[in-house]
């Protein structure tokens, strides 16, 4: 692989380099750490939006109407959906979906699914350097948009400026919410769904437990959208660019993204150093005999290993 290609291919906006790069990661290729720092200094420029919540409640469609809407603006949008637990998208992501299918020809869109066939330490490390990928791009918003509701996809989530939460009437309540902790992760919450019955109650019930919580900085707005009518669109769009106005005003937004890097950066770390220690274990077959055999403590392996 020719890297520096690559690298000025990505920050060409060349949409075929994008989407080598973004495989790179995907497989954890031996290039990622070139084309990581060649990336890097042309980053910062993205806004970037996760999109959570549990499957059918229209993450989907709704990353599609952003899409159009960030389009109305004139501005190069991304859409990358991640499934955090699996090592494979199993073909059924939203860059498949009907109404994404409708920005497939916008050379200004680039809509991207993901999955971490080699990458160490899964989506949580990939997903980042993604993003970078096409921030360095020139996409001005990324839309992140993941499958579920664990942990994993709350992380992702949040790993991003701005986390929306969606929410429909029939899929969960705002206590499951609560329980999975994913109320603590939203910057917007929107109850998808607003044309069926019960999407008032949803978000009236999830206004009320959001009161009762500790006051915050930024209070998270409850908004009610229908993706499929196209409604309530404009207003999710404005909160969602209310919202990084906010961060950036207080210069919470530099701070977050400032912390975000230093984990990033420990998780990388981290990986790097199990893998030593994975290696320094293969190297010495006699530590599982020194160990049995009561000549070597664990504490003291340990060390050895680590060192
Ligand atoms: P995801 O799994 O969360 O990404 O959900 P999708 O975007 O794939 O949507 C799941 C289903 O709900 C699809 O059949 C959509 O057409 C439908 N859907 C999405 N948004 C709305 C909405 O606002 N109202 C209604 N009635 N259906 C919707």
């Amino acid at each position: 692989m020719d890297v520096a290609a690559l690298v000025s291919g990505v920050l060409d906006g060349d949409r075929r380099s994008v989407a080598r790069a973004i495989s790179a990661v995907e497989d954890g290729a031996p290039e990622l750490a070139e084309l990581s720092a060649g990336v890097y200094p042309a980053t910062g420029g993205a806004a970037t939006i996760g999109v959570t919540g549990a499957p059918g409640v229209g993450k989907s469609t709704l990353a599609a109407e952003l899409v159009r809407r960030a389009r109305g603006d004139d501005l190069p949008v991304a859409v990358l959906a991640v499934d955090p637990t699996s090592p494979y998208t199993g073909g059924a992501l939203l860059g498949d979906r009907v109404r994404m299918q409708e920005h497939a020809t916008d050379p200004a869109v680039f809509i991207r699914s993901m999955a971490t066939r080699g990458h160490l330490g899964g989506m949580a490390l990939a997903a980042p350097e993604a993003v970078r990928i096409l921030d360095a791009a020139g996409y001005r918003r990324v839309i992140v948009e993941t499958v579920g509701v664990g942990q994993a996809e709350v992380d992702v989530a949040a790993a991003t400026d701005t986390a929306l939460v969606v929410l429909a009437p029939g899929m969960g309540d705002a206590v499951q919410m609560a329980k999975a902790g994913i109320l603590e992760a939203a910057d917007v919450f929107v109850v998808n769904k607003g044309d069926r019955e019960g999407a008032g109650e949803v978000a009236r019930d999830l206004r009320q437990m959001l009161h009762l919580g500790a006051a915050r900085d930024w209070e998270p707005p409850v908004l009610l959208t229908s993706a499929t009518e196209r409604e309530g669109i404009d207003e999710l769009w404005n909160a969602v660019e209310e919202h990084r106005g906010h961060l950036a005003a207080t210069g919470a937004l530099e701070a977050k993204r400032r912390a975000r890097l230093l984990r990033e950066v420990e998780s990388l770390a981290a990986e790097r150093f199990r893998e030593r220690v994975a290696r320094a274990l293969e190297a010495d077959p006699a530590l599982a005999r020194r160990l049995a055999e009561r000549e070597l403590d664990p504490y003291a392996a340990a060390e050895t290993l680590s060192g």
